[in-house]
């Protein structure tokens, strides 16, 4: 579809209501085949954005773009990765937590300032970015996107440096909330985390090139060397002359997104030091402990909780089954069918298995809950499908307040447990027990100190102050920046 027009309507979204990841970034430099090693690493970083993506290289005198709406591989293919020349690329991919779909807030973000073409690409919010684009726009800028991103590119070329480093490190200055970055230009790749390292970022090797990464699936892929974090606000510059780090920043409290290891990060990911699919086991095992129930069978609903559940099982002693089954070929979107088909698109993803559940008491594990809406239509199909009882055990505590630090659900209204109690959620979700895991219980699976973690959404307790009237289109309803977007967002195809 042209670039500009709306997706046709009788095509309903898969959405559900799980919480939605936020970006993903990647960054070569030293490397012939910059733009392929780029497109798998994003390939393998699909699952923390779906809505863009975009990679940009750089030949030492040169930057080259390619940027859409869509997936990786609706994006890229062997033509547009051929456009791609260079020896250093950075991608990222996308879902908005700041700003809506729009090709123009697909990342990397590319500038050209003072006879330099920059490019970035971000991982989280930044909380204080409103107050920052008022003033700026106040002092005569321009801004070509509705992303908190765009700002830092702005406040780097206020304060250009001698050497890009220096630029970004004063721009970073100004900046609160969560941040992963990659920066591009001709012939340099910058990584940067903000000094509360919300969001992971790991550092690889491969065959003498550098790179960068939101999780080690990406490395993996690639079949590039694990071999650190990149620090809580250090920052990471590759280029000719090797790997050089800055610590600028004065330390400042720990505050890792613990919800990384719940929910977001691949299972195969090695995040904070920790790996992701052992830590989630752990969180099973803790329920186990905590909530130690009578039944027939524990299951996940595929893909969340899976993890979970085998540490679950394997504590209490109960099969492990998968009670649904899940359509991996079911796109984003669907036609709807022509007359009514009551849950479809609940059974078109997910179908029970029938001779497995009629009649048993079934141990649901699931992951989180946000809006309860989409668990309520699987519970029901559950009933449907013979099940004698259905238990609920949810792998971390109820969230009952918004993450304002880079995940999409902030708004406290979109939260059940912020409304109801858990007997109220238990009954609107049809279930016959509901539990949740501790705080305690969950920060102890990580084998990590509690003081390590952001656990905002969970205790409401907010590391770093929120500007008033954040939302994630504030710059589209904001006085200071009226523009195309008003009257909320439009879907474009990928170009
Ligand atoms: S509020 Fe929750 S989801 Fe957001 S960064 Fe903190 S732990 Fe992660």
């Amino acid at each position: 579809m042209e670039n500009g027009k709306r997706k046709t309507v009788n095509q309903v979204g898969l959405q559900d209501d799980q919480p939605r990841e936020h970006c993903g970034i990647f960054g070569i430099y030293g490397h012939p085949d910059a733009a392929r090693l780029t497109y798998f690493g994003l390939y393998a970083l699909q699952h923390r954005g779906q809505e863009s993506c975009g990679i940009i290289t750089g030949d030492g005198s040169r930057v080259n773009q390619h940027r859409g709406l869509g997936l990786v591989p609706e994006v890229f293919d062997q033509q547009s990765l051929e456009r791609l020349p260079g020896h250093l690329a950075i991608g990222h991919v996308r879902y908005s937590t700041t700003g809506s779909t729009l090709l123009v807030n697909a990342q990397p973000f590319v500038v050209q300032h003072g006879g330099r073409t920059m490019a970035i690409g971000h991982n989280g919010n930044l909380t204080n970015a409103r107050e920052i684009r008022c003033r700026l726009e106040e002092d005569g800028s321009i801004f070509q996107s509705s992303m908190d991103t765009e700002i830092i590119v702005h406040l780097m070329a206020r304060h250009r440096g001698a050497q890009v480093v220096d630029s970004l490190i004063n721009a970073l200055e100004h900046l609160k909330g969560s941040y992963s970055l990659v920066l591009a230009t001709a012939d340099q790749v910058l990584a940067a985390r903000d000094p509360h390292g919300f969001r992971p970022l790991c550092l690889g090797q491969l065959n003498g090139s550098w790179l960068a990464a939101s999780e080690t699936c990406a490395l993996d892929l690639v079949q590039a060397d694990y071999l650190r974090e990149v620090e809580p606000g250090e920052i990471v510059v590759m280029d000719a002359a090797g790997l050089h780090c800055h610590k600028p920043f004065a330390p400042a409290l720990p505050q890792r997104c613990i919800f990384e290891f719940v929910y977001f990060a691949r299972p195969d990911s090695q995040i904070f030091g920790k790996s992701v699919y052992q830590v989630r086991k752990r969180l099973g095992a803790a329920l186990a402990r905590e909530h130690p129930l009578q039944g027939d069978l524990v299951m996940p609903f595929p893909d969340s909780g899976t993890y979970a559940a085998l540490g679950y099982a394997a504590a209490t002693g109960i099969p492990f089954e998968m009670g649904m089954i899940r359509n991996h070929y079911v796109g984003r979107t669907f036609i709807q069918p022509s007359q009514t088909m009551r849950d479809f698109s609940v059974r078109v993803k997910l179908n029970p298995v029938k001779e497995l559940l009629k009649g048993r008491r079934v141990i649901v594990i699931e992951d989180s809950i946000i809006r309860g809406t989409t668990t309520r239509s699987r519970v029901k199909s559950l009933r449907e499908a013979g099940v004698r009882e259905v238990s609920m055990l949810v792998s971390c505590p109820p969230h009952r307040f918004p993450c304002y630090y880079g995940i999409d659900f902030s708004r406290k209204g979109e939260l059940i447990a912020a409304q109801q109690e858990i007997e109220r959620i238990r009954d609107f979700l049809g279930l016959n027990y509901l539990g949740y895991l501790s705080l305690e219980g969950m920060v102890a699976a990580t084998e990590m100190e509690r003081d390590t973690f952001c656990l905002s959404c969970f205790s409401g307790d907010y590391p770093i102050p929120l500007e008033a009237a954040f939302s994630k289109t504030c710059f589209e309803e904001d006085l200071c920046a009226p523009g195309p977007w008003e009257g909320g967002p439009v879907i474009y195809e990928a170009e």
